[in-house]
């Protein structure tokens, strides 16, 4: 699937560029023979301009009288050794052939004033008719052609030069469309192997209860007659198991809704001094925390912060839940308020069995336990931490842990003031 999208990628990125790479090819290369036919048509008009600058023309005895002996190529017919005149002709003012040098053309003119490119024998050949006027009356024309040779190698020598490079070109595009493809996948692939190793966690979660709760469903099923604590007992674990399997679909959903940014109708101003008293006055801490002792140290001064109050709460308290799980009885618990420069420290710490330094990594991902049976026994989906990394990362903030194994956990909520 991957790798299809990839080569659909690049397949679309080289016929995108390679489109645009033509396009721009062919610009060119018009622009380029346009520019040598302009140079060489400048030089074919400047030869013609010089001859016709010799044509002497004269009124002897009321009759006019033309004198081409002194025009260059026409009048010694033959050209100066570095001319690549190919033919001259003189026509006369109504179009009749007067005088030439070159090959014999017809008697009279057919094309009285522009350039033209003509196909003669084996070579192109560009030839300019210029009208030669006289006190504002043509007195003739004058025919010159020079060959397209140079022009016509320098355009071929191009046109090589793009047909090479431009298979070249695209080759090289399609490998960075390629490349490119793989990087724009690379993404997604992680997400698609996150989102199955999630879908696969999750399962194997619900797979354990279910197991338990149709284990006891079946057995009680099983026994005709009502025989009491038993019975009762199976039905208990039942519940029991619901509750937890309950909890897990809770988490799951919360994990879901609340991903990514908060929504901006539910960001309030906070006074987190109350948020924390709040906090641990709730049942849900007080219930876990009996033979614990609690400590709220909290600033004189209010702080307070922009954000979601009810999700604050609900991440303090699971990291309190949590401090409360593994502490042994009559340890302690710490929830402190800490103003520190533009930033303010939420910690959460306890005296209790610690998380060893190779477990730590890892325990913010998804569903991870470092004892599974003990958590298990507890109640815990192994979700919390991760609902509250997520919460604290939705406010800015980051979600950090020191902890030492048999001394205790020290978790510290950073969020910004501003
Ligand atoms: P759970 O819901 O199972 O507690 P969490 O995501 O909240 O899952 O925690 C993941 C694991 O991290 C727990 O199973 C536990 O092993 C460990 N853990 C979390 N907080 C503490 C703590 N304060 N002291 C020791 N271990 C902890």
């Amino acid at each position: 699937m991957f790798n299809r999208s990839r080569r659909n990628l690049a397949r679309w990125f080289t016929l995108s560029m390679g489109s645009i790479l033509i396009l721009f090819a062919g610009v060119i290369y018009y622009q380029r023979v346009v520019d040598r036919l302009e140079e060489s048509d400048r030089l074919l008009y400047r030869k013609a301009r010089f001859m016709a600058a010799n044509i002497d023309y004269k009124w002897q005895q009321g009759k006019a009288s033309i004198d081409l002996s002194n025009v260059p190529v026409l009048g010694s017919f033959s050209p100066p050794s570095d001319s690549n005149i190919v033919y001259a002709r003189w026509y006369s003012g109504d179009g009749k052939l007067r005088q030439f040098y070159g090959p014999q053309p017809s008697d009279d003119i057919q094309v009285r004033s522009a350039f033209e490119t003509i196909q003669s024998d084996s070579e192109w050949l560009r030839q300019l008719t210029l009208p030669v006027d006289h006190n504002e009356r043509t007195i003739g024309y004058l025919q010159v052609a020079i060959p397209l040779t140079e022009t016509q190698d320098a355009v071929r020598a191009m046109l090589l030069v793009t047909t090479i490079a431009i298979p070249l070109t695209l080759g090289a595009i399609s490998l960075t469309g390629w490349i490119l493809g793989g990087l724009a996948m690379q993404p997604i692939r992680n997400a698609y192997i996150q989102l199955q190793r999630f879908t696969s966690d999750a399962s194997h979660e619900f797979r354990a209860p279910l197991a338990t709760m149709l284990s006891n469903a079946q057995v009680g099923l099983l026994s005709p007659i009502d025989q009491g604590e038993p019975k009762h007992l199976r039905l208990e674990k039942v519940v029991e198991t619901a509750k937890l399997m309950n909890q897990l679909v809770t988490d799951l959903l919360f994990l879901a809704r609340h991903a990514g940014q908060l929504d901006a109708n539910t960001i309030q101003t906070i006074n987190l001094n109350d948020l924390l008293k709040e906090t641990i006055a709730t049942t849900t801490i007080q219930s876990v925390a009996q033979s614990l002792t609690l400590h709220l140290e909290l600033p004189e001064d209010p702080i307070m912060i922009q954000g979601n109050p009810d999700l604050l709460k609900q991440a303090i308290i699971n990291l309190l839940t949590n401090a409360c799980n593994h502490t042994l009885a009559e340890g302690s618990i710490w929830l402190r308020l800490i103003p520190h420069y533009h930033r303010i420290l939420i910690q959460i710490e306890d005296t209790g069995i610690g998380i060893p330094a190779t477990d730590l990594p890892h325990i913010f991902d998804r569903f991870y336990r470092v004892d599974q049976e003990r958590t298990r026994t507890k109640g815990g989906t192994g979700l919390g931490l991760a609902i509250a990394q997520q919460i604290v990362e939705a406010h800015g903030g980051r979600l950090t842990v020191v902890s030492q194994v048999n001394q205790g956990s020290l978790f510290q909520i950073e969020l910004s003031l501003c």
